[in-house]
């Protein structure tokens, strides 16, 4: 069986005070099962770097890392990953600092950790790429000659192409995309938006069941929504939601309904216009003073980007007025904690809550819509309250939907959630345990890496039509696992009349 290598921007440390999220625990599985090996960032910065590895073996799993400098951490990861792709991907290019210079080292640093990956890869690995601080991967690896099949993961949405063009390396960053053989969205909308710009900056072919054409190559796009895992969280909020913090929570409520957010404080998370939300749900419906009141966690992160400093320093304010003009003696309308917390904790305080907020401007998936599903008492649960931006609308039609840029429907959402019959309730919770009950992130996994396998094959059919004559081209692949052998490859025409219209 195939080795699987899989290359992110970070490497997961396992240490007991920080438990592995659900994919890291995902892939660790498959790469058990085929041996594998984890290569990205160490997290280290040093004085100087070049291409050195320092590899370590835990679990039959190697962990390969580079070091970066601290220029490459600042405008390679902070500044350009972080500051221009962010932004972009999610379509708010109003955040976004551009800097050439930054964009080049960004180009730099995939160009060292290919070079320094490459003398590591063995001619039967599956190489697996993830997100956006390695668009330039897959390409940078084709060009010192690597042939292995390549799959390129992308966490975040994709945005359209006129959004897109505004930095200019988009185009010829969609073109080192296509150098993999499968290219992976969190939804259908993520895939069209990327075919679409596969079509206009790099003259692709979109053929019938999510292929493109490029050049000689096929390239096979695909929908992967990550998931989590979900009795074992539901069993984690059962068990959290009687820990002491849970039921200290719950005591300071007073019998109040608990409406409750939980991110990383990000401005992709629409959490600005989640408090004017807040501010109109009591000028609405004041029946709700004293009845209700919300906790946002809103963990600090990339404090080292202006746009999330000058966001908390906005929140700050927020929740100042509308504690201060709304707030009684002995009662307070928002709590707001800007630390992270533990998700073992974020578990029982899910499971406490009446409604659950989760309304981004825009997300990949996001997996707190899915927490908090799960973490719901199946006899008397909460109401999720979902912006139709995230990912996780696709399958959660159970949640209350709404645009987070209407305050007023905001409003009227959490005020529904709050009176909603408990029938309704379980209604709506059965519909939305039931899209993601039967699913988990090794499923996820398995599901990418068979896709994989699957769209190496097209390529590898000799027969096909525009198959390049040799030489000069790629080479054959290499002998692939035996997944392969439930395989039958797609015969792909390129008819004119086959292009999928894209709407
Ligand atoms: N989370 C946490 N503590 C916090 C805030 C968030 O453990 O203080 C967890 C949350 O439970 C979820 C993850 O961080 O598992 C956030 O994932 P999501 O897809 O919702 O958003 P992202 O941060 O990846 O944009």
């Amino acid at each position: 069986m195939n080795r699987l290598v899989v290359v992110s921007n970070r490497v997961p440390v396992a240490s007991a005070a920080t438990p592995a999220g659900g994919l890291a625990v995902a892939i660790d599985g498959l790469m058990e099962k085929r041996g594998g090996m984890w290569f990205g960032w160490s997290g280290a910065i040093v004085a100087g770097t070049g291409t050195s590895v320092c590899v370590r073996t835990e679990g039959g799993v190697d962990f390969a890392t580079v070091d970066l400098t601290q220029e490459e951490h600042d405008r390679y990861y902070n500044n350009f990953a972080n500051g221009v792709l962010w932004p972009l991907l999610h379509t708010m290019p109003e955040l976004m600092r551009y800097d050439r210079r930054d964009a080049d080292v960004y180009r730099e640093v995939n160009g060292r950790m290919a070079a320094t990956l490459q003398p590591l890869l063995r001619p039967t690995d599956l190489v697996w790429v993830h997100d956006f601080h390695l668009l330039p991967l897959a390409a940078a690896l084709r060009a010192r000659g690597v042939t292995n099949p390549i799959g390129f993961f992308l966490h975040v949405p994709f945005a359209s192409a006129d959004v897109l063009a505004a930095a200019p390396e988009m185009g010829g960053f969609v073109r080192d995309m296509l150098a993999a053989d499968l290219i992976g969205f969190q939804t259908d909308n993520d895939l069209a938006n990327f075919a679409a710009a596969a079509e206009l900056f790099v003259a692709a072919t979109r053929l019938a069941g999510n292929v493109l054409l490029v050049g000689d190559r096929r390239v096979r796009l695909g929908v992967f929504p990550v998931e989590i895992e979900p009795q074992g969280f539901a069993q984690l909020a059962e068990r959290m939601a009687h820990s002491s913090e849970a039921e200290g929570l719950r005591r300071s409520l007073q019998g109040q309904h608990l409406i409750l957010g939980v991110e990383r404080l990000d401005p992709t998370k629409g959490l600005l216009q989640r408090l004017v939300g807040l501010r109109r749900l009591f000028a609405r419906h004041p029946r709700w003073l004293r009845q209700a009141t919300m906790l946002q966690i809103a963990a600090m992160s990339r404090k080292d980007v202006a746009s999330y400093r000058a966001l908390r320093e906005s929140l700050d304010r927020e929740v100042g007025a509308l504690n201060a003009d709304l707030a009684e003696p002995d009662w307070q309308p928002l709590r707001f904690v800007s630390r992270a917390v533990d998700r073992a904790l974020v578990a029982g305080y899910l499971r406490s809550a009446r409604v659950g907020l989760v309304t981004p401007l825009r997300d990949g998936m996001n997996l707190v819509a899915k927490e908090f599903v799960a973490a719901q008492d199946p006899n008397d649960p909460g109401v999720l309250v979902l912006s139709r931006f995230a990912g996780a609308a696709q399958q959660l039609d159970g949640a209350l939907l709404i645009n987070p840029h209407d305050a007023d429907a905001l409003a009227d959402a959490m005020d529904r959630a709050l009176g909603m019959p408990q029938a309704e309730r379980r209604e709506r919770w059965q519909t939305m345990w039931a899209s993601i009950a039967p699913r988990s992130p090794v499923g996820w996994g398995r599901a990418f890496v068979a896709a994989l396998l699957r769209a190496t094959a097209i390529n590898a059919v000799p027969d096909m039509p525009l198959r390049p004559a040799r030489a000069g081209g790629r080479l054959p692949s290499p002998p692939i696992g035996s997944e392969l052998v439930l395989v039958e490859p797609r015969r792909v025409t390129l008819q004119a009349a086959e292009r999928v219209p894209l709407n």
